[in-house]
């Protein structure tokens, strides 16, 4: 298929994935006041619940196996984070808890990225939201850090390539910190193109502009590392400017999304500024992007530590990837602009 052809008819189903296992990690165990705790799915869930969970239909998330696990990690890694949950759990780093119950929760968090990945390559829906616990997006190869364990969003796309022989995957990451992990699993790699918006400086301080991958996978990173305080005007003009574009020539086969919530404004670990509405419209953004490639849209839930606007959020990710709402056009940003010209080197048509 060609960019822009969107021949496919895309089915009219919408998948919520998610387990109980997501409620059983808990770094709080350990560590005091932790923000990434069960109270943040809890939130979502009853704020969903109270709407009929938008007329979403509920699956359950599997546990991934371990060779499903160890195409984006190392064996020895996933052994270590196994046997310390058999072991009773204990810290990994001053915030990074692998509990008795926490091999299980991540297991169950890549398992329903996979399985989400699955259903929509194999046509059952158009969008899907994976509602799982620890977040993935810092866990690298070999190396659980920032509160993740394992990648669940790269093992997803793992899976795709791997198992479904999907040649073309787009991962959107728009999680306020530099999706490091997922940036180190793929970074060789021309099958998976990373693009990740992250808040600049902030930890865990990689994500620069100049980081493009390497070898084959030379210019199939994009970091857009984006100001303090920035907003909607510059997510929505990055979009705009270098997603929607760079996408349209990559003519991926799935777009997933690494779906962070601590962009937002209340949010209490970044400086960025966005509000719920302003997520909802990004999931609107990229409900038409990937409608005009005639390709369907997953999210994995990544951070997002002020529970009600992360529920709030969530839910308005849902009601835009799932129909609601329209496309606007898109401010012009001088980030946005910066951003297109650097890579326009690999991608032409993002200028
Ligand atoms: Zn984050």
């Amino acid at each position: 298929m060609t960019p822009g052809s969107a021949v496919l008819k895309l089915p009219d189903a919408l998948l919520y994935f998610s387990d109980l296992s997501s409620l059983a990690h808990d770094p709080r165990d350990e560590m005091p006041g932790h923000p990434e705790a069960p109270p943040r799915l809890v939130a979502i869930e009853r704020r969903l619940e109270a709407e009929g969970w938008l007329g979403w239909e509920r699956r359950p998330a599997p546990a991934a196996r371990t060779d499903e696990l160890e195409l984006v990690h190392t064996h020895r890694h996933v052994a270590a984070i196994r046997e310390l949950s058999e072991a009773g759990g204990g810290a990994i780093d001053v915030e990074t808890y692998d509990g008795p119950d926490s091999y299980r929760a991540a297991a169950h968090a890549a398992g329903g990225a996979a399985a989400m990945a699955r259903a929509l390559l194999a046509g059952e829906a158009r969008a899907g939201f994976c509602a799982v616990r620890p977040p993935g997006h810092h866990a690298e190869p070999e190396r659980a850090m920032g509160f993740c364990l394992f990648d669940s969003v790269a093992v997803a796309a793992a899976v795709a390539v791997a198992e479904l022989g999907t040649s073309r995957i787009l991962i959107l990451d728009w999680d306020v910190h530099h999706g490091n992990g997922t940036e180190a699993i793929f970074r060789e790699r021309d099958d998976v193109l990373l693009i990740t918006i992250q808040q600049e400086l902030i930890w865990p301080g990689t994500g620069v502009a100049g980081n493009v991958g390497t070898g084959a996978g030379e210019g199939f990173t994009i970091n857009l590392p984006v100001p303090e305080g920035s907003g909607r005007d510059v997510f929505l003009s990055l979009i705009d400017r270098v997603v929607a574009p760079v996408a349209g020539e990559f003519a991926p086969e799935l777009i997933l999304i690494s779906a962070g919530y601590d962009a937002h404004a209340e949010d209490p670990l970044a400086g960025l500024a966005l509000h719920t509405e302003d997520f909802g419209q990004m999931a609107v953004e990229v409900r038409e992007l990937a409608g005009r490639l005639g390709v369907p849209v997953g999210a994995v839930l990544e951070g997002g530590y002020a529970p009600s606007a992360l529920a709030d959020s969530v839910a308005a990710t849902m009601r835009g990837l799932g129909g609601a709402g329209e496309s606007v056009s898109a401010p012009e940003t001088a980030v946005a602009a910066a951003a297109a010209e650097r890579v326009a080197r690999f991608w032409p048509a993002a200028v």
